[in-house]
């Protein structure tokens, strides 16, 4: 076993021992004590002050998309092995009893199942898109979101987790505009993290698209700087975790779905996202199990 994979479940059976976290027997599935809670609060407070100055406006969407969204956007093409599509039982009598036996036997019950109408959502801003459908503002606009996301990646990594809240902001409008609040957020998210004591840096980065086809992909989102991230120290320097990132679109988003500036030019659009449960797992892992014991600075940035 790695010297990683060895920390990564000391680290997780401390937070279970702790009662901080609830472990739920399937990794990357945990539930979140009353301090975490509070916690969580704290760090969303911390963005709104943030978002806010901005102008943000705030919108909310259920964890669960449509299929078709996912379709639109490439989803299954791009990241199939992340994905979280929900099926369900529509048969009769008969094939109850057929899918209770295969329940009963512990067998896979996804034959007995079809396909809905719905998937998990895999990030908090792709329902936000569809939205923005005609023309936007003078001067664009910015969204403010949170989802519970899925993502199928299972890690004894408790900063891995399968289900995560992402907190968003979505900026779109001209591309000046919209690669100016990108690149202000970068100084500016680095600053947020380092004020809770963390050891932050950025870099640019890439998403995991899927195969062969998908490593072009990767090495174009890098050399174009569509994707920065702000990498914490949780598990040591040679092992740093994305707690925020940043990225750009270009007009990706607003070609699929028809967004355009208010003279009718195409838009450019940008999101930025936090991983909250990544930003509680740092901030444990940093300062201690002990929130009244964190440095006074810290609990004074998040007014805990
Ligand atoms: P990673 O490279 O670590 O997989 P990512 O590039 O997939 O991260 P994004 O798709 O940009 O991350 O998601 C936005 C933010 O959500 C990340 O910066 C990270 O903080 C958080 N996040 C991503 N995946 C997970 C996960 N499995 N568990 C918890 N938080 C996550
Ligand atoms: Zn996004
Ligand atoms: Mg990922």
């Amino acid at each position: 076993m790695s010297d990683l994979n060895t920390q990564h479940l000391a680290f997780k059976q401390q937070l279970f021992d702790h009662k901080l976290l609830f472990g739920s027997g399937v990794n990357g599935i945990v539930g979140r004590s009353s301090k975490i809670v509070e916690l969580v609060a704290a760090l969303h407070g911390m963005v709104d002050k943030e978002s806010v100055k901005d102008g943000a406006q705030k919108v909310a969407f259920p964890p669960v998309v449509p299929r078709e969204l996912l379709r639109t956007v490439g989803y299954m093409n791009n990241f199939p092995q992340l994905s979280g599509s929900i099926h369900s039982f529509s048969g009769d009598d008969r094939q109850h009893l057929a899918l209770q036996e295969t329940v009963k036997n512990g067998e896979d019950w996804s034959p007995h199942l079809s396909q809905t109408d719905v998937t998990l959502t895999p990030a908090s801003c792709y329902p936000l898109y569809p939205t923005l459908a005609g023309n936007l503002p003078e001067g664009g606009a910015l969204f403010d979101l949170n989802c519970y996301c899925f993502r199928h990646e299972p890690s004894n990594d408790p900063a891995r987790l399968m289900s995560f809240e992402i907190r968003e902001n979505v900026r779109a409008g001209s591309p000046e505009e919209v690669q100016k609040w990108r690149h202000s957020w970068l100084d500016r998210g680095h600053n947020l993290l380092e004020s809770l004591g963390l050891s932050v840096v950025l870099d640019t980065a890439s998403d995991p698209f899927f195969g062969r086809g998908g490593r072009m992909m990767k090495a174009s989102q890098k050399e174009l700087e569509l994707k920065f991230e702000l990498l914490v120290d949780i598990w040591g320097k040679d092992n740093p975790t994305a707690c925020a990132s940043f990225n750009y679109h270009q007009d990706h988003f607003s070609h699929l779905f028809g967004i355009h500036l208010a003279d009718g030019a195409d838009a450019h659009t940008a999101c930025l996202g936090f991983g909250i449960d990544r930003l509680v797992i740092a901030l444990l892992k940093t300062h201690g199990f002990d929130m009244n014991a964190w440095p006074a600075s810290v609990r004074e940035k998040l007014a805990l």
